[in-house]
């Protein structure tokens, strides 16, 4: 079914935008709909006083963490990351499941139509984004722990899931490859998973450079390599790695990620909650030519899913340690957080144009936060919270209209099921 945006505010003008067969397929100047041939299974939408923005990409999650928040509070990185494991050893395909519809339901409240993820059971997480209208990139996650017989088990269950998945069945599905972190995946693995998606022509995502400890240890263990010069040495950096964290980097890091052309995805949510580090040098990496994305990481970490939490976070920080208020200008944050994103994975998205999926938030500014002649962004970023968007669009569909998302009651009903049987098992 087609949908019709009438008088709907795009880059503060007041337009007409139809969306048909998941594209954005015109916009004109408002009221010019009037005079579009339309077709009879239409869904008009009166949006006046309402804005459209693209929707958000969020570059780096494990979405299944929703049902992890508050395991590992107020403590250390290393810490954090034992309890997460070994709570890691009870979930199941249920629990990945439920606990991405949770997700889901947060990503969608929050404007976020597309997102990256790295988790086990994936299969599940693709199966409830099909059901929610989410589009996910995901895929096989390799971590062996150092174990040759771990190693050679994931080889194969690698290759099968890989098959299986590159079947074009899954629509909604950017299939892709993750390995967990240099500390945590044998050399071996990490070449053998790297060759393997290069001669797929798929995108790798992993976790680099996220605190100092990683960066000294590498050192230590690699005759003064830092991790982003290791990976450079192991021919790992390419245009089609997303690394997220990039935070303990030097000119040297800056300048390898840049060349290869590397996506680093900011965490600050996580990252300053960890006590991992603040000073992300997105604009240094940017000028080098890597391509800079947002994402808000798990909920164990950063404890939700909010994109325009994690923008307004990332842009005070910036100001902040840069001692400069115009450290991170607003335009900037948004493609960080939508475009980049995009451009990423490999979708024409991100962006609202004639051509481009249809997939944008519509923002209800009919609030406290919008009374002012502010620029737009600046009302939506730093006094806005995600609660005023109005209705979200993936694919020319509407996952929430209204504020009203299918099924809410029932998935938060299963969750809390699958949460005492965990708990249970403990
Ligand atoms: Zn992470």
């Amino acid at each position: 079914m087609a949908i019709l945006l009438k008088d709907i505010t795009v880059d503060g003008i007041r337009k007409d935008m139809l969306i048909d067969k998941g594209l954005i397929a015109r916009i004109e100047p408002q009221g010019s709909s009037a005079l579009w041939p339309l077709a009879g299974d239409l869904e008009i939408m009166d949006c006046r006083g309402k804005v459209a923005i693209p929707a958000f990409v969020n570059m780096h999650t494990h979405s299944p963490m929703t049902l992890m928040r508050g395991i590992g509070e107020d403590i250390a990185f290393q810490q954090w990351l034992s309890r997460i494991w070994k709570v890691e050893e009870s979930i199941d395909y249920d629990y990945v499941y439920w606990a991405t519809k949770v997700a889901c339901l947060e990503m969608i409240r929050s404007g976020c139509a597309t997102f990256n993820d790295q988790y086990w059971f994936f299969e599940a997480s693709v199966k409830a984004c099909e059901e929610m209208g989410l589009r996910i990139a995901t895929g096989y996650d390799v971590m062996d722990k150092m174990d040759p017989a771990e190693a050679e088990r994931q080889k194969e269950q690698c290759i099968a899931k890989t098959e299986l998945f590159l079947n074009g069945k899954h629509p909604g599905l950017i299939y892709e490859l993750n390995f967990h972190a240099i500390y945590s995946v044998s050399e071996q693995m990490m070449l053998w998973v790297s060759e393997y998606a290069k001669k797929n022509n798929l995108n790798l995502h992993i976790h680099l450079s996220e605190t100092r400890k990683e960066v000294e240890d590498c050192k230590a263990l690699h005759g003064g390599l830092s991790p982003v010069e290791y990976l450079e040495d192991l021919g790992i950096l390419s245009d089609r790695l997303i690394a997220a964290h990039t935070l303990w980097i030097s000119p040297r890091d800056i300048e390898l990620l840049g060349k290869r052309g590397v996506s680093c995805v900011h965490n600050i949510n996580s990252n300053t909650k960890l006590s991992s580090g603040y000073c992300f040098r997105y604009k240094e990496l940017q000028d080098a030519g890597a391509n800079v994305c947002i994402g808000t990481d798990g909920c164990a970490s950063s404890n939700n899913l909010d994109m325009l939490e994690a923008m307004k976070t990332s842009a005070l920080f910036q100001k902040a340690w840069r001692d400069d208020p115009s450290a991170m200008p607003l335009d900037t944050l948004m493609d960080m957080a939508t475009i980049n994103g995009a451009k990423a994975l490999r979708i024409n998205s991100g962006v609202l144009r004639e051509g481009a999926r249809a997939d944008l938030s519509i923002i209800d500014t009919d609030s406290t936060y919008f009374l002012s002649e502010g620029p737009f962004l600046a009302n939506l970023v730093y006094s806005a919270h995600s609660d005023c968007i109005d209705s979200l669009i993936c694919d020319g569909r509407f996952l929430m209209r209204e504020r009203e998302i299918p099924q809410e009651k029932e998935i938060l009903h299963q969750a809390r099921k699958v949460l005492s049987k965990i708990s249970q098992k403990q």
